[in-house]
């Protein structure tokens, strides 16, 4: 078997052992002599698994008894459409331009909301975190985006916004370290970056904000919302009014037990920092590459570095080269999103710190050879 070091943005590497886990529970669960995926949802096999997988997000986030947990489908990219439907009142909402998915995010609230742009980076190619200490208004909520990952900044505060809900896009960074779900209104993610395979999105959403029949005294949610895509139709079926992505959340749950053994969120935190430096470190250091974030905003789990050649066709060549010549030493998925231009190094929870390091060793090596 050879396994590679895998630094895509989405899907990403899991823990080996959680894939053994998967592997070795693949033709019998728990002694029921069935896998994950045959098993029927509403089945006293699969209770526990759902279960499992709630109580250790609630457990490892400290989500607070007042907030629900949700395993939905439709990727975070739905959520972009099922907040301004399910949060709309006075029709206003206020967000972050942070990046290429916050600007998704926008584009489909513009759908139903006016949308106030508090903040933006735009100007400089969304390589910072616009600093905006308190939002005022008369928003029906305000949204940020706490992780961008393909420009490769994070969010390290949150915006004051008093009573106005606040809405985060929480995909490429949850679960990363410590995060205070009380400040929040809704926090989603699509879970293939740090959580599980894809086909689950978790959304963790305050009661009140939940507006539907068994939380009437907020039941004024407009009738033409589609069924699918009500909180209150997840939330009064514990996410089992129709059939839920049973194996992701089976893997999550693994993924979770997986966490809480390491040490769980902040033993995450110490890890990611550690990684992130040992990178970031080194393209401080470099003369051949560089990053292309602002100091104080790098993110922890995506990071864009370019190399330092001015001569565009020269340096697009290179580019091609490094990732290519990394592929064939077993270090994968290297190549940098458009946008942005050169590499970037996605590093989950999941990526091993050796696995940092044997990118770090293969970068002084390339820079050696093509300097
Ligand atoms: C990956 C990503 C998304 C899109 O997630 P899907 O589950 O594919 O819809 C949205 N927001 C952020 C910040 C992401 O990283």
């Amino acid at each position: 078997m050879n396994r590679v070091y895998n630094f895509s943005a989405g899907p990403s590497m899991l823990p080996l052992e959680v894939l053994q886990r998967a592997a070795a529970e693949m033709l019998d669960c728990n002694g029921t002599g069935q896998s994950v995926m045959e098993m029927s949802h509403r089945s006293k096999a699969f209770e526990p698994i759902i279960a499992n997988t709630e109580a250790l997000l609630r457990e490892l986030m400290g989500i607070p008894a007042h907030y629900k947990v949700l395993f939905l489908q439709g990727g975070a990219s739905l959520q972009f459409s099922m907040v301004p439907l399910n949060l709309k009142k006075t029709g206003k909402a206020a967000f972050f331009d942070t990046g290429v998915w916050a600007g998704k995010a926008i584009k489909e609230a513009k759908k139903w909301m006016t949308v106030d742009i508090v903040a933006s980076s735009k100007d400089k190619n969304y390589t910072y975190i616009p600093k905006v200490a308190k939002v005022e208004g008369d928003y029906d909520y305000v949204h940020v985006t706490s992780n961008n990952t393909i420009f490769g900044t994070k969010m390290n505060a949150f915006p004051d916004t008093g009573t106005i809900p606040l809405v985060c896009d929480a995909s490429s960074n949850i679960l990363s370290e410590a995060m205070d779900v009380s400040k929040f209104g809704i926090i989603y993610a699509g879970a293939q970056k740090n959580l599980a395979p894809a086909g689950v999105t978790v959304v963790i959403i305050r009661e009140d904000l939940i507006r539907g029949p068994n939380n009437a005294a907020a039941g004024d949610l407009p009738a033409d919302v589609p069924t699918m895509l009500r909180y209150d139709t997840h939330a009064d079926e514990g996410s089992m009014f129709n059939t839920p992505p049973c194996y992701s959340i089976y893997v999550m749950g693994l993924v979770l037990e997986y966490v809480k053994k390491m040490g769980g969120v902040p033993a995450m935190a110490t890890l990611n920092n550690q990684k992130a430096k040992i990178l970031y470190d080194f393209l401080d250091s470099s003369s051949f590459f560089k990053a292309t974030t602002a100091k104080e905003d790098r993110s922890l789990m995506n990071i864009p570095f370019v190399t330092t050649i001015d001569n565009k066709e020269q340096a697009e060549a290179v580019n091609k080269k490094f990732v290519s010549k990394a592929a064939k030493a077993g270090l994968v998925n290297l190549a940098g999103h458009r946008l942005v231009g050169g590499m970037r190094a996605s590093i989950y929870n999941a990526m091993p710190v050796e696995g940092v390091k044997a990118l770090v060793a293969f970068m002084k090596k390339f820079e050696e050879e093509n300097k």
